[in-house]
């Protein structure tokens, strides 16, 4: 029996769930969400955004394009939702060498990172950072409480009634020449916005996720006191009351969700190499990045299945990133928009 018909059936609330939910929203369209906590990359992440490579001082791929849409889509979901996730937080870079700190001078005169790196040395005044070489200052770069912002989203589509708290199940979806229907909904499209989830997915598990699961630890460091985020061997991001989140781990074989020893003793370590005051781990978390071979995303139609189409790969910046390719799908969906061969998931066909 035939009970709702929708224009659209999103699978996975993280971000770029959000991110198309949001353009539907902008353009009238309707939809309901999937959503069976499988997955919970979003819900992890460290939040920064930021469109410097801090390994190599270049600029980030794309990041101008990125920011343009990915600002105002954090300030419009503020108003929407009511409440704050964007934080600006200025990076410090803790110089490794001398040559370090000449390679940063070098990037302070290119275009696209001007408006970012101050071409400058800030001398170290904190005793309990370390960082003899001292370090370098970004600027208008940020953090989104991707968490928060997460959660509070669930709790807004659940009043609208389009969220259905269940896991999405591939093996019952008939598709029909111009539509789908699923259980008792019809919908145009399906759009699969499922992170990691996609290993289960049999319409798009061939294009070639690598994964690299993360963890992250929060400790309370009463005497830090540090108020921009320090990057050097690991990143220590300031949360307010004295706590800090460090992270974090890159592991391309272990494929859980779950925090592990192993994770939060290299942390500690790497820690122990950037500040030297005492603190408390009062946090542990993991989650897995959906990172591509390529390091592009994974957006686009299904090669015979029309109806079905991707949203996913945004990898280790889906801040950034998810917005603008939320944007991309849709006008490549409904006006026939040609998606970029770098992002397009027919550079694997
Ligand atoms: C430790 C760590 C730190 C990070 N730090 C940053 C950072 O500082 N800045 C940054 O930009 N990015 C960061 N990232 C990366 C960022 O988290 C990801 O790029 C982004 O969250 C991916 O979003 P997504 O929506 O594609 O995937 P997810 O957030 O994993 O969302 C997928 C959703 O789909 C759901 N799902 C999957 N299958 C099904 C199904 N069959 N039925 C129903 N629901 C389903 C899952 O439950 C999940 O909610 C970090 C990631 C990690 C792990």
């Amino acid at each position: 029996m035939l009970l709702m018909q929708v224009d659209y059936i999103i699978v996975g609330l993280g971000l770029a769930g959000i991110a198309f939910a949001e353009e539907l929203y902008a353009q009238k369209k309707s939809f309901v969400v999937f959503e069976d906590n499988s997955q919970n990359s979003s819900l992890v992440a460290g939040g920064m955004y930021n469109p410097v490579v801090l390994k190599r001082f270049t600029p980030v791929w794309n990041a101008k394009e990125q920011l343009d849409v990915a600002i105002p889509f954090y300030e419009n979901l503020e108003k929407k939702l009511n409440d704050t996730y964007n934080y600006k937080v200025n990076i410090y870079r803790i110089f490794k060498s001398i040559e370090e700190q000449n390679n940063w001078f070098a990037a302070c005169d290119k275009i696209l990172l001007q408006d970012y790196m101050l071409p400058k040395i800030i001398k170290n005044k904190n005793k309990f950072v370390m960082a003899p070489f001292d370090a370098g200052k970004l600027i208008h770069t940020g953090r989104i409480v991707v968490n928060k912002l997460a959660k509070d989203y669930r709790s807004f589509l659940k009043e609208e009634k389009c969220l259905i708290s269940e896991s999405f199940d591939h093996t019952i979806i008939d598709i029909q020449t111009n539509c789908v229907h699923y259980k008792s909904i019809k919908a145009d499209k399906i759009i699969f916005c499922e992170g990691f989830g996609l290993k289960e997915n049999p319409f798009f598990n061939y294009l070639p996720m690598r994964e690299a699961k993360g963890e992250l630890i929060t400790i309370h460091a009463p005497d830090l006191k540090v108020a921009y985020l320090i990057k050097s061997a690991i990143f220590v991001l300031p949360l307010g009351d004295d706590l800090y989140k460090v992270g974090a781990t890159f592991n391309w074989t272990d494929k859980t969700k779950s925090p592990t020893e192993d994770g939060k003793n290299e942390l500690e370590l790497k820690l122990s190499s950037v500040i030297n005051c005492s603190y408390k781990i009062v946090d542990h978390i993991a989650g897995i990045r959906p990172t591509i071979k390529d390091r592009r995303p994974l957006v686009g139609l299904h090669h015979k299945h029309k109806s079905l189409a991707i949203l996913n790969g945004l990898g280790t910046r889906g801040v950034m990133i998810a917005p603008l390719m939320a944007k991309k799908l849709f006008q490549h969906i409904e006006n026939s928009r040609v998606l970029e061969k770098e992002i397009n998931i027919n550079r694997f066909d």
